[in-house]
């Protein structure tokens, strides 16, 4: 139990800026060491993830994935009317949802014994806390405030939504332009293309989903061409206008003209530090804006803590929790703890989804030298009946000095799902002969990790 409490001359031992899914973490376990905290929220509780990414997302993917299962339906004997679908439900039944889990948070803060207050905070001093006209002095402070979707300074971007405002839309985009090719950007293409709209996604690049393994990025963008998503790469956009009738122009650098109903853009996000105060107390920043954190989240100033997107560290709801666990028990459990950013798994909610973890065979490359690569495309059993052409890929990446498994990456249905269990192995280390021991469970997909024999030719 934290003892420093009760000898303490501040107002809290812990005060806690923004109330996200690091945050909330780092409050609440701090609370439970026995820290007097509070925290300090402007929006609705639970950040980014619960009120416009994650679970929203989620909810949406799953929204338009249902069409896809009524064609697919046909094939196994079902006949149906054809569905039609009511956007305004979906985004009204989401918010119910939403709204529900803001209230979850305010009762986890509540029952820990964490102090909210509302408004937004900023930093006076190392140990002072002003929220409207209220100040706050605090031993420690917590900066969890996430990120903001950047929209860049195209000339017309005025008239384009970012992901923000694509969860409160009052219609469903007949004609989305998305332009972006990171996350957000293909996973919103999946789901307005789900939901039946006509859809163009743009991306400055060659090849989409930078930093994810080649093959994964090029068998995505088959599927999502397959399904007539019109997807462009090397394709920039110039200018932005609106038309008199309202419909939305975005003339490429090629000169091309691409008309739509909505344009949303998906192109990154930003650390949100404007306005906290952050230079009253000389915080040094990272280049891009981030606050620059030590290997346990201190900032420069001794007494100040960042966690989550406002570090730009992993990006990552599940990485912003770890790092607000290993940060109370740091200040409060009389235990420093680093937080670890290597074989961190992740998903894209696209479709199919993806997921990965470990090195891409680029890193494992440049970082192994010569890996074993294992790779299998197949066509999943559901679809020898429901007709889908889709092709499920799933990859290992073996170093062969030691036998580890260094990457794995899989698209395809529930590649998330499946993902999540291959990651434990890679964080036990576990070797390509343990894989191969391991008996798989047939019939599935997963078991295609359990059962790659054959190492891929050199390409
Ligand atoms: P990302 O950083 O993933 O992708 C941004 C994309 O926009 C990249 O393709 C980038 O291209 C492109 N881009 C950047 N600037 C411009 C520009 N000026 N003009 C045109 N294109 C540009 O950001 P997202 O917005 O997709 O997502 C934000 C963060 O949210 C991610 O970092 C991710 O961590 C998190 N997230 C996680 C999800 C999950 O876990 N499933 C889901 C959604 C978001 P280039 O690659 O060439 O730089």
């Amino acid at each position: 139990m934290y003892a420093g409490a009760a000898m303490a001359s501040y107002d809290y031992d812990l005060f806690t800026i923004g109330a996200g899914s690091g945050g909330v973490r780092a409050s609440r376990i701090s609370a439970g060491y026995g820290a007097k905290v509070a925290v300090a929220e402007e929006r609705d509780l639970g950040g980014t993830c619960v009120n416009v990414g994650c679970v929203p997302k989620k909810l949406l993917v799953y929204a338009s994935a249902f069409s896809r299962d009524v064609e697919d339906a046909a094939g196994f004997g079902w006949t149906a009317p054809a569905p039609s679908h009511d956007w305004k439900t979906l985004i009204q039944n989401k918010d119910t949802e939403i709204e529900r889990l803001n209230g979850i948070y305010a009762s986890l803060l509540d029952n820990a014994g964490v102090a909210r207050i509302e408004g937004r905070a900023r930093i006076v001093d190392a140990h002072t806390v002003a929220v409207g006209d209220d100040t706050y002095t605090a031993e420690h402070i917590l900066v969890a405030v996430g990120g903001w979707p950047t929209m860049p300074p195209v000339p017309g971007i005025e008239h384009a939504i970012s992901s923000n405002e694509a969860f409160h839309l009052e219609r469903m985009p007949e004609r989305p332009i998305i332009v972006g090719g990171g996350y957000i950007a293909v996973e919103f293409a999946g789901i307005f293309h789900g939901l039946g709209a006509d859809v163009t996604q743009l991306y400055r690049g060659p090849l989409f989903l930078r930093g994810f393994d080649d093959d994964v990025r090029t068998h995505l963008a088959h599927e999502m061409r397959a399904q007539s998503i019109d997807l462009r790469f090397d394709a920039n956009v110039a200018k932005i206008e609106r038309a008199g009738d309202g419909t939305l122009r975005a003339t490429l650098e090629s000169g091309e003209k691409l008309e739509g109903d909505t344009v949303m853009y998906a192109t990154g996000r930003h650390p949100l530090t404007k306005d906290l105060g952050l230079e009253n107390v000389d915080v040094a920043m990272e280049e891009g804006g981030a606050i620059a954190v030590d290997d346990y989240s201190r900032t420069s100033v001794p007494n100040i803590w960042a966690i989550g997107d406002v570090t730009d560290r992993v990006n990552l709801t599940p990485v912003a929790i770890h790092e607000g666990m290993c940060l109370a028990a740091t200040l409060f459990g009389d235990c420093p703890t680093k937080p670890v950013h290597e074989n961190v798994a992740s998903a894209v909610f696209s479709q199919p989804p993806i997921g990965s973890v470990g090195l891409t065979e680029a890193e494992a490359r440049a970082r192994h030298g010569d890996v074993d690569i294992y790779r299998s495309g197949f066509r999943e059993l559901k679809h020898t009946l429901s007709g889908r052409e889709e092709r499920t890929l799933m990859k290992l990446i073996v170093d062969p000095a030691t036998d580890r498994v260094v990457g794995a990456h899989m698209v395809g249905d529930h590649a998330g799902e499946i993902i999540q269990g291959v990651s434990i192995a890679l964080k036990c280390g576990a070797t390509k002969a343990q894989f191969d021991a391991t008996i798989g469970i047939h019939p599935t997909s997963a078991e295609e990790f359990v059962t790659m024999r054959e190492k891929a030719k050199p390409a």
